[in-house]
């Protein structure tokens, strides 16, 4: 596997594989990977001719500083992992390279309502944050095909967006959420979780498998009612849990006649978990 530090570097290698055919697919991470990011990467190797994958913890989606300070970095595992998984090359810019002129976060991206709703509603300026890095990343990887991960829907949405916005001829690829056995997605923000919160974390996606398989016999108002509650008296502080279309038109009812996704996001204590899962 290829490290690159610099652009400057990168783009020598790659403007090499791009005269020679080659197809590249992208796997844009924070680190700290885990069995998730694995199963992007094995998508994209057996799509692409070769795979990148970035890690770069992006201070501009970061609403909260102590959850940037407090990030996991594992550098070494996490080199460790990409070689086993057979990824060609690693990209892990410096700040500087991806914000020459300082990482203060701009409003520049006309999102739509994908900016004011859910995520957008409770971590104010994050896909601003989001499509700044991407923009960045996208623009000096270049790839044919980007894998992003369903975990973080709304993202994928966005990301999407932006490469509409930004009139890429790029791929997305969208790939299934990979969960612990216990039903847990797969997050690194995991690792940060007390063992005791570890035994309770699980809840969040038995709650929306609850309100999946309860659909015909209550309504969605109740089920989602009493599953916020339960969420709560298990210790959750439950910012939100809803039925929406796939475009995150919110409903309240399972009457739609498009695909319907239920999506949630609660802490435990310090740490926020997202999940989602469709009906
Ligand atoms: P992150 O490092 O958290 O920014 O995630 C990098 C990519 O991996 C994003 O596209 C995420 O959606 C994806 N990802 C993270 N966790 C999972 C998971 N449990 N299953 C599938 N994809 C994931």
């Amino acid at each position: 596997m290829k490290i690159f530090r610099h652009s400057s570097d990168l783009d020598a290698c790659l403007s090499l594989k791009k005269s020679s055919g080659k197809t590249l697919g992208f796997v844009p991470t924070m680190g700290a990977l885990h069995k998730g990011h694995l199963a992007l990467i094995e998508q994209a190797n057996k799509e692409n001719d070769a795979t990148i994958v970035s890690i770069f913890v992006n201070p501009t989606q970061f609403n909260n500083p102590e959850d940037l300070e407090k990030y996991p970095v594992q550098r070494e595992k996490d080199i460790e992992m990409l070689c086993l998984q057979g990824c060609d090359i690693l990209f892990l810019p410096r700040v500087q390279d991806i914000y020459p002129d300082g990482a203060s976060r701009q409003n520049i991206y006309n999102l739509g309502s994908l900016d004011t709703t859910l995520e957008a509603k409770h971590r104010p300026g994050h896909f601003q944050g989001v499509c700044m890095v991407m923009e960045q990343l996208l623009k000096k990887v270049s790839p044919d095909r980007l894998y992003l991960g369903r975990k973080d829907y709304q993202q994928c949405l966005v990301i999407s967006r932006l490469v509409e916005i930004l009139h890429l001829a790029i791929e997305i690829k969208i790939i299934p959420i990979v969960r612990e056995p216990s039903g847990l997605a797969m997050s690194s923000r995991n690792q940060r979780l007390t063992n005791e919160q570890r035994g309770v974390a699980p809840m969040l996606y038995a709650s929306l498998n609850h309100i999946k398989e309860h659909r015909e016999n209550s309504s969605c108002r109740e089920l989602v009612k009493a599953g916020i509650s339960r969420l709560c008296q298990s210790g959750f502080e439950v910012e939100y849990l809803v039925l929406a279309t796939e475009t995150l038109q919110l409903l309240d009812n399972f009457d739609a006649e498009e695909n319907m996704i239920l999506l949630t996001a609660a802490r435990l204590g310090v740490i926020r978990l997202i999940d989602n899962l469709s009906i």
